[in-house]
């Protein structure tokens, strides 16, 4: 792919962003010599139907702040504007037809999403769009994920992404907030400011 751009995808809900997924973008950034990453915050997450999830406006604008000082990243409205559920396979499909065949597609995931990878609508068509890079996360075991796709032959193609540890979660914030207790050092100042002026995640749940 010599002359080719290599274009990684940070996909996620980013409710609230936080430095975990700040860390593992810049980090896959550097050791696979991507281009940019581009955060892609989900409409409805096919994953998180029976959940409350914030407003994709609050979501987008939040990961916006978060990533608005780094030249090599870029927030996509792709996934928000798209009406219904969100699928991974429609969001590569017209990345590939937007960037053209010349873009390798690289989706960047923590290790607790690497297996469930085999449950997402067409799966195998993803598969064939993008490769994965499978980023270490404090209590998941990234290494028991990959040999499941070994043993289960599961034809995704998964590079191993070690990132500095850092045991931040969007849940632990959301309740962290409702209980009254600091974000401060999780999350960049201008995601603290946006979520008190909007009061999100006053209320537990
Ligand atoms: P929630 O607790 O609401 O599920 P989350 O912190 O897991 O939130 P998501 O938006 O679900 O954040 O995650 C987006 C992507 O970032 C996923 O691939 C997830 O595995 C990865 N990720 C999130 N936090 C970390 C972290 N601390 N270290 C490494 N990867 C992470
Ligand atoms: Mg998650």
């Amino acid at each position: 792919m010599i002359g080719g751009t290599r274009l990684g995808v940070m996909g996620g809900t980013f409710d609230p962003i936080h430095y975990g997924h700040l860390v593992t973008a810049e980090e896959a950034l550097v050791q696979f010599n991507l281009d940019r990453v581009v955060f892609m915050p989900t409409g409805t997450p096919a994953a998180k139907t029976h959940q409350r999830v914030s407003p994709a406006e609050h979501r987008y604008l939040m990961t916006v702040l978060a990533t608005a000082a780094n030249a090599d990243f870029d927030v996509s409205r792709m996934e928000v504007d798209r009406p219904g559920v969100t699928y991974t396979v429609d969001t590569l499909e017209a990345l590939r037809d937007e960037y053209g065949p010349r873009t390798e597609l690289f989706f960047i995931t923590g290790a607790d999403a690497v297996w469930e990878i085999v449950t997402w609508k067409d799966a195998q068509r993803v598969a064939g769009l993008a490769t994965f890079i499978a980023a270490t996360r404090p209590g998941y075991d990234l290494e028991g994920a990959l040999r499941a796709h070994e043993r289960a032959a599961t034809g995704f193609r998964i590079e191993y992404l070690t990132v500095p540890a850092l045991a931040i979660s969007s849940t632990d914030l959301r309740r962290r907030v409702a209980e009254r207790r600091p974000i401060r050092y999780l999350t960049p100042e201008p995601v603290v400011t946006y979520i008190v002026k909007h009061g999100l995640y006053d209320e537990v749940r």
